[in-house]
């Protein structure tokens, strides 16, 4: 019960807890995941067979104004059919990445307001990785916009919404910008004195704003809704028909 309840507070929703220990410069969080079944990302087939596991140090973001490390038990499957050795795949970790992709996110939004000197000293990141991040993600001082062009949102940090929105360009995997929140008159005007005859293509999920924005702000775009979004709508459509056909047995 405990354990639910922190982690739901974490965000950690798909891992086990199973102990937190309260050092004097940081939180450790030790984690893992349930054993279940993977696909073999070789040959496809599923595996539910542990070959070993490792602990790693994974860098969160702060808890209660305190820094903060996830200790993750990390398991290696081992696939039956063609006998390959693979790493569980995790929602909140990129792979070979040894900080949180919340944490990223955290960085991201921070380096618009304060120096890298700054950032580092608040995410606990080293004044280099912080640099590293920046240089890898921000296409800070290329103000053209993408040819294609990614909206999105996440759950952010900052006082001036719910969710903040990021500006992407998905073919290059970088972040354009981030914007306080996702209302349309936000976007309107953020976009207003950028360039903006480029943009061929715009992908984004089915917030009503967005295709708004699209339309009325840029030239004709095509509009893609990414697939993640538009099958989920699907499922929750057949569910819908399915509990009213229920109903009338
Ligand atoms: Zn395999």
């Amino acid at each position: 019960m405990h354990s639910h309840f922190i982690t739901k507070l974490l965000g950690l929703e798909d891992v086990e807890i199973t102990h937190v220990e309260d050092q004097i410069t940081h939180f450790e969080i030790h984690i893992q995941t349930p054993v279940k079944v993977q696909k073999c990302p070789c040959c496809q087939k599923e595996t539910s067979s542990v070959h070993d596991d490792r602990i790693q140090k994974i860098r969160d973001v702060k808890v209660f104004e305190k820094y903060c490390f996830l200790i993750l038990r990390k398991r290696r499957y081992r696939c039956k059919s063609c006998g390959k050795r693979f790493y569980e795949p995790y929602s909140f970790l990129e792979r070979y990445q040894r900080h949180t992709k919340r944490l990223l996110q955290a960085l991201l939004v921070k380096v618009r307001e304060y120096n890298f000197k700054q950032v580092a000293k608040e995410t606990g990141l080293g004044h280099s990785t912080v640099i590293r991040l920046f240089d890898k993600y921000y296409s800070y001082d290329n103000k053209a916009l993408p040819k294609v062009l990614a909206i999105d949102e996440f759950k952010g940090t900052s006082e001036t919404g719910k969710y903040q929105c990021i500006i992407g360009d998905p073919v290059n995997r970088r972040v354009y910008d981030i914007i306080p929140n996702r209302n349309l008159s936000t976007l309107k005007e953020y976009f207003r004195t950028l360039p903006r005859e480029k943009i061929q293509m715009v992908v984004m999920d089915m917030w009503q704003p967005y295709k708004t924005l699209a339309l009325k702000s840029f030239d004709k775009p095509i509009l893609v809704v990414d697939r993640f979004h538009y099958v989920r709508l699907n499922v929750w459509a057949v569910e819908r028909v399915r509990k009213r056909v229920q109903k009338n047995f």
